[in-house]
C-alpha cells in the first residue's frame, strides 16, 4: 500500500442496509478507498460472514482495518473482566483478518487511580500475553493500541510509542482528535502535528509511517479531555493543517474519519487532501 487511503468508522449512513457488505458497497460508490469494521459492541460476525466480506472488499477494491469491542481494560483487577478484554482482541483478530483486515485497533486500559507507571507495566504484560497468543494461532495482525482522549484512559501518544518501541510487532492507532482533546486544544497546529508525525518516524522507522492507521474527527473537549466527536465544521480542531502535515510527511495507510456524519466529513477531508 503506498497511498493515503480515506474511510469511515464503520458503514457509511447512505448504505443500501446496515450490513459490512452494504457498506463496502457504498464505499466504493462514494470514491472512497477503505472503511474500519467495528466490532466496537461486540464480535458478533460469523466466520461464514466474515469469508463473504473478504470476497466484496476484494471485488471493489476496499480495504478494511478493525475496531476492537469498547469494553476493553487490561488494567482491571476483576479476573473476568481482564480474560473478556483479551478475549475481545483475540476474537477482533481472528474475524478481521478472515475479513481481510491486518490492522486492529483497541482501547487498552483506564488508569482506575492507579500509578500511571503501574498501569504500563501491566499493560505491557498482558498484551503481550495476547501477542503469543496470536502468534500462536499464526494470525498476521498488527495489534493497535488507541491514543485516547480522557485523562481517565491509559494511551497516551508516549506511553503508547514507548510499548510500540518494547513490543515487536506493536504500532499505536493515532487518534488526531484524542490527542488534542487529551493536551487541551495544544496539539491543533501544523507545526504540533508535523511533531507528532516526527517523533512516531524517529521511534518506529520509515516502514511504520507508510502503514498507519489514523483516527480523525471534529472534537469537544473539557478540563477532562474528550467529550464528544463532532463534525469538523463544528469544531476548533484544525483538520486541515492534520490532512496538510499528513500529506507533506507522505504518510501512509488508513485515515479513518469518526465525524458523526461519516462518510459526508470522509469526503470532505478527502478532497482536502487532493487538493493540496
Ligand atoms: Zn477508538
Amino acid at each position: 500500500m503506498k497511498k493515503l487511503l480515506f474511510g469511515t468508522a464503520g458503514i457509511p449512513d447512505s448504505a443500501k442496509r446496515k450490513t459490512t457488505e452494504a457498506g463496502i458497497e457504498r464505499i466504493r460508490e462514494l470514491k472512497l478507498d477503505c472503511m474500519e469494521i467495528e466490532f466496537v459492541k461486540g464480535v458478533k460476525m460469523s466466520e461464514q460472514t466474515a469469508r463473504k466480506v473478504r470476497e466484496i472488499a476484494e471485488k471493489h477494491s476496499v480495504k478494511l482495518t478493525v475496531h476492537a469491542p469498547y469494553w476493553i481494560n487490561l488494567n482491571s483487577q476483576d479476573k473476568r473482566v481482564l480474560k473478556n478484554s483479551k478475549m475481545y482482541i483475540i476474537n477482533s483478530a481472528i474475524i478481521g483478518s478472515i475479513c481481510g483486515a491486518r490492522d486492529i485497533c483497541f482501547h487498552p486500559a483506564y488508569y482506575q487511580k492507579n500509578d500511571p507507571k503501574k498501569v504500563y507495566k501491566k499493560v505491557k504484560k498482558e498484551i503481550i500475553s495476547i501477542k503469543k497468543e496470536i502468534e500462536n494461532l499464526q494470525i498476521d495482525v498488527i495489534l493497535r493500541p488507541e491514543t485516547m482522549g480522557k485523562h481517565s484512559q491509559f494511551g497516551s501518544f508516549e506511553e503508547l510509542i514507548l510499548l510500540s518501541q518494547e513490543i515487536e510487532g506493536i504500532e499505536p492507532t493515532v487518534d488526531f482528535a484524542h490527542l488534542y482533546a487529551r493536551s487541551l486544544g495544544e496539539i491543533n497546529n501544523y507545526d504540533r502535528f508535523c511533531e507528532i508525525i516526527e517523533k512516531y518516524e524517529q521511534a518506529l522507522g520509515k516502514k511504520a509511517l507508510e502503514r498507519m492507521q489514523i483516527h480523525i474527527s471534529g472534537m469537544k473537549y473539557g478540563e477532562n479531555g474528550e467529550i464528544k466527536h463532532l463534525e469538523f465544521k463544528e469544531s476548533k480542531f484544525k483538520y486541515r493543517d492534520c490532512i496538510k502535515a499528513l500529506k507533506d510527511y507522505n504518510v501512509q495507510g488508513f485515515l479513518i474519519c469518526e465525524s458523526p456524519i461519516l462518510e459526508k466529513d470522509a469526503i470532505l477531508i478527502k478532497k482536502v487532501y487532493e487538493k493540496l
